[in-house]
């Protein structure tokens, strides 16, 4: 089994993926009890499949919105909302399209072999996981993916923490990969400690979600208190402040390339708010930014929060 595990992590370095690791599902129940408890993984993959194939998918850090200079030349500058790299592509889509090719090949070269009644030749036996309610953030570290850095993202040795995370079912019971060594990955740094201008970031580790502005960009809470409305900037969605200073994304990390779901580095925050929540919905529909959760208030509640930081006129919550 180890020259088919090697195999399918050769495909899938192949097919793009940064890293590529694989998880048994008795390694996940021991180390991430939390996600157990939802009855998620259990009813819909730990009984239902040996094994799980988890990837990252590198954004990189090379600007994803060149080319879209000329479009923004447009907004007059107060009305400037950012949206960051990570977002201006749909990584996401990207992933899960290149897991849903590679599922296609594994579909047609293992033909034939069936572990415990689940056969490799069947769609069902390969299921994509993806931003959805899986947090992948724990299959990611129980196998080595990456380690946990101080602002709570995964650093994976190749790209940083400049990556989305995917996963998907194998029907071949597979050995899991380690988990990182328990090494820090943040000896003697504190970077994005400093740097996070909420003080969202514990020093010992760890975010309070409550104190990050990427928590309330995502479409959190009622209102934003006022404290971080005025640390809000120009952003309309995306924060990376903590991941910008970090040294693991210093390297030149070059990401994948994709025409998915593409926005430009700043829309028009004017327009944004006179827009009607039809047109909110089709303009971020098939983008990073167009998720059930992240709902037309959400993004105006962000697009008020940029002019009012751009204008100087930050000192109420929203
Ligand atoms: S995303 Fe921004 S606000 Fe949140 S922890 Fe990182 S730097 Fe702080
Ligand atoms: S900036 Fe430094 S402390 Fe923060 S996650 Fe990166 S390495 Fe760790």
């Amino acid at each position: 089994m180890d020259a088919l595990k090697e195999t399918i992590r050769a495909m899938a370095l192949d097919a793009g993926f940064s890293r590529v690791r694989i998880l048994a599902p008795f390694i996940l129940s021991e180390n991430a009890s939390g996600f157990i408890k939802r009855g998620v993984l259990q009813d819909r993959w730990g009984e239902s499949s040996p094994s799980l194939l988890v990837a990252a998918l590198p954004y990189g850090n090379e600007d994803a919105a060149a080319g879209c200079a000329s479009a923004e030349q447009d907004i007059e500058e107060n009305c400037r909302a950012y949206i960051a790299p990570f977002a201006r592509r749909n990584y996401y889509k990207e992933a899960v399209k290149r897991l849903q090719k590679l599922s296609q090949t594994f579909r047609r070269l293992f033909t034939g072999i069936n572990a415990g009644g689940i056969h490799a030749d069947r769609r069902s036996s390969y299921r994509i996981f993806c931003n959805s309610p899986i947090p992948e953030k724990p299959l990611a570290l129980a196998c080595g993916l990456g380690s946990q850095g101080r602002n709570s993202l995964v650093i994976t040795p190749e790209a940083g923490s400049l990556v989305i995370i995917a996963a998907m079912t194998l029907p071949f019971p597979l050995e899991s990969d380690a988990p990182e060594s328990n090494r820090s990955v943040c000896v003697r740094c504190g970077f994005c400690v400093e740097a996070c201008l909420t003080k969202a970031i514990r020093r010992e580790g760890g975010i309070e979600r409550n104190k990050c502005i990427q928590w309330y960009a995502s479409g959190n809470e009622a209102s934003v208190p006022r404290h971080i409305a005025e640390q809000w900037g120009r952003r309309l969605y995306g924060c990376t402040a903590c991941q910008d200073v970090c040294p693991h994304n210093k390297k030149p990390i070059r990401g994948v390339e994709t025409r998915e779901g593409i926005l430009p580095a700043y829309v028009d925050a004017r327009k944004l708010l006179a827009m009607s929540d039809e047109e909110i919905k089709t303009f971020f529909k098939g983008t990073a930014m167009g998720l059930s959760w992240l709902k037309p208030k959400h993004i105006r509640r962000s697009a008020r929060l940029a002019l009012a930081c751009a204008g100087g006129s930050q000192n109420k919550s929203i």
